[in-house]
């Protein structure tokens, strides 16, 4: 495992960390996410998931009953919501489980309520997780890719309900279609942009 640490500063300066297995890449995000939306006066609407992986949903029950939001995931995500082994969260002594979500499907479009012209188009990327979305901003160029893709890097998917052949036709066909200059925000890396991944293929695994 190995510490990266984040540090905050509002009046004071106040550290976040990932803990992270150097391995896998999955970790937790331990402190600051609620004082985070607390300090900046964020008004969180919904919370996305991304896929059902632990690292991705953990604390999540806990912290949409905090802010009276729901939470959402694709609906092949049910099974990693309420299986430890599928979510992997066994694998390091914790038993995630979540049952109140609510579910999305490929083409869905999520619209933020104080502004109507923010949305996020869900796209279906299966692959790393049968679960795993894109949450694309055409206005904006963002997408939200989770594992599927990194800077520098594809997901892995060798983990319960992921397919290889799978994972690379959601990137080719599904990412590298969006525009070159989209940048891509992963679960675990730096920033990317489309057309970088996109030259560089999808034959390095991390
Ligand atoms: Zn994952």
């Amino acid at each position: 495992m190995f510490v990266d640490m984040v540090p905050v500063t509002d009046v004071f300066t106040t550290n976040s960390y990932f803990y992270i297995d150097e391995t896998t890449r999955h970790g937790f995000l331990i402190e600051r996410l609620k004082q985070i939306i607390k300090d900046k006066n964020y008004v969180i609407e919904k919370i996305l998931l991304t896929h059902g992986h632990f690292d991705h949903t953990g604390g999540v029950e806990v912290l949409a009953r905090e802010l009276s939001v729901s939470y959402y995931i694709h609906e092949n995500g049910e099974k990693f919501l309420e299986d430890v082994h599928y979510n992997l969260s066994i694998h390091c002594n914790r038993r995630v489980v979540l049952n109140n979500a609510k579910y999305l499907k490929d083409g869905d479009t999520i619209t933020l309520e104080a502004n109507p012209n923010a949305k996020l188009q869900v796209i279906h990327t299966p692959g790393h997780t049968p679960d795993s979305v894109v949450f694309y901003d055409k206005n904006n160029g963002i997408a939200f890719v989770g594992d599927t893709i990194f800077k520098g890097s594809i997901g892995n998917s060798e983990y319960p309900g992921g397919n290889g052949q799978e994972l690379r036709a959601s990137i080719i066909n599904k990412i590298f279609t969006l525009p070159p200059e989209t940048v891509l925000y992963s679960g675990h890396s730096d920033k990317t942009t489309v057309g970088t991944e996109k030259a560089r293929g999808v034959n390095i695994r991390r």
